[in-house]
């Protein structure tokens, strides 16, 4: 399988290269020339496997030839060994019709967890052979950073630097980061938002001489093993309310469009689906795209879901390279266009083919905290406000067939004080996390820009 740039300027690659190399050299981001067909009879087959046996099968589509059927396997069941529940991504009904899909049984509890232990165990794989050590350079909205150091720490051929916007993540989060003692890993507080650390890690990509010396890659969610990764569930989900025979609608909290990227791929892959809500909190550039056809950078507003606190979502540049049929000097001039006034518009057709699957709703504070409040007491479940935005959404929408999966990203454990202000009731950590809030931290303070970090960087990649 080769994989091609978004932008048409670099040269198509195999699935090691796309993994490695993060972002392409263009500025692009690398997406399957063809999209791996599975067959119905298979995917009803799904329905009695184990979760890794299901990840083997739709990753490996995507590595095809490039790494041996049975490591993968293996990769796979050591990934998922680390969650804490058996079926990995169990489904939780709240109400008739209605499943939340716990995405959060993972060592940092969070979904980010199902992609980054199996991304770490690909790389152990790939570059030890190679005797190559690289430096993984992540901005974190709060839960990539703590499932990388989770999945990473300790890794011989790998070291890792997490940027998080200062203050605007939780403690747990921030926790889940910087309590990692071992030497391979260092995070830093960048005094911006999660956007001023996301282009600073993109610029850090498109400076070669960086990019050699310290053999930078990615794992944010333009590194195609994690949207490969994050489509295993839609398929596992699905087949458990009966699809390929039933459609089944998923709404998803959404923030950087992986996650609800990873739905359109299981769909292109032949996974029969109704429709996918993208849900998002007031930061709402994709509901206001996937309503309106105009996709237009606001200011990005704190709230109490965090994670989802972007007005740029990397992942919309592989939607929109589809929706104007793979040409990529369209969409080259299009992301060049927002990168420089902040807006583009969708071009009719490219419009109607998206909406064919997805629609957007954004959700309000008060809704997100309403939402937890009347889950807690229809239901007894406690969510984190991630999915409450996602549960709230799915109640707005009218045109949902079938039954509908919310996609859960985060413990609610996560969140301890947004969840205990919406309904007094505080969400303990699980038993082997317990101890995290006693742990010694360690982090470093930088301003966002971009020649300060970029020096941190290869400074701590060479020491
Ligand atoms: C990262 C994250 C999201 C957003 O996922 P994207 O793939 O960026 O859209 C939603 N919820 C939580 C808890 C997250 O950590």
């Amino acid at each position: 399988m080769r994989y091609v740039s978004t932008r048409g300027q670099a040269p198509s690659v195999g699935f090691i290269d796309a993994v490695l190399g993060g972002l392409a050299p263009d500025g692009g981001l690398y997406v399957p020339e063809t999209w791996p067909q599975i067959s119905a009879q298979e995917i009803a087959g799904f329905a009695d496997k184990p979760y890794a046996e299901v990840a083997a099968r739709v990753i490996g589509a995507f590595a095809d030839g490039e790494i041996a059927a049975a490591d993968l396997r293996e990769m796979c069941h050591e990934a998922y060994a680390t969650f804490t529940h058996t079926a990995v991504v169990p489904l939780t009904q709240l109400q008739p019709g209605l499943f939340i899909a716990e995405l959060f049984h993972g060592p940092s509890l969070a979904f980010k967890d199902v992609a980054m232990q199996i991304l770490a165990r690909l790389y152990d794989h790939l570059l030890g052979p190679q005797k190559r050590n690289q430096t993984i350079l992540c901005a974190t909205s709060g839960d990539t950073g703590g499932a990388a150091v989770e999945a990473f720490r300790g890794r011989r051929n790998v070291k890792v630097v997490a940027l998080f916007p200062e203050g605007r993540i939780s403690e747990v989060q921030r926790r889940f980061m910087t309590t990692a003692a071992e030497s391979n890993v260092a995070c830093v507080a960048v005094k911006g938002s999660f956007d001023d650390c996301q282009a600073i890690v993109k610029l850090a990509f498109q400076d070669q001489s960086l990019r050699q010396a310290v053999d930078l890659s990615g794992v944010n969610s333009i590194n195609f093993a994690r949207i490969a990764a994050q489509a295993v569930y839609y398929f596992t989900t699905a087949v458990a309310l009966g699809a390929p025979e039933r459609k089944v609608s998923f709404c998803v909290p959404s923030g950087n469009f992986g996650d609800a990227f990873a739905g359109y791929v299981a769909h292109r892959m032949g996974l029969p689906m109704s429709r996918i809500l993208v849900a998002t909190n007031s930061n709402d550039i994709l509901a206001r795209t996937f309503e309106t056809g105009r996709y237009t950078r606001g200011k990005v507003h704190p709230t109490m879901s965090p994670a989802m606190d972007i007005q740029s979502a990397s992942n919309f540049e592989r939607l929109y390279f589809e929706g104007v049929q793979r040409e990529a000097t369209e969409t080259a001039r299009a992301f060049a266009a927002f990168a420089d006034t902040g807006a583009i518009d969708v071009p009719p057709q490219a419009f109607a083919a998206m909406r064919e699957l997805f629609r957007g709703v954004s959700v309000s504070e008060a809704d997100t905290v309403r939402t937890i409040v009347a889950t807690l007491n229809e239901t007894g479940e406690l969510i984190d406000p991630h999915t409450a935005v996602a549960v709230s959404a799915q109640g707005r929408a009218h045109d949902l067939e079938g039954p509908v999966v919310v996609m859960s990203t985060a413990h609610p454990a996560k969140f301890p004080e947004a969840v205990a202000k919406a309904c007094g009731v505080t969400p303990e950590l699980p038993r082997g996390v317990a101890d995290l809030v006693s742990r010694p931290e360690r982090f470093d303070r930088l301003p966002a820009e971009a020649e300060t970090i970029k020096a941190y960087v290869r400074a701590f990649a060479e020491g």
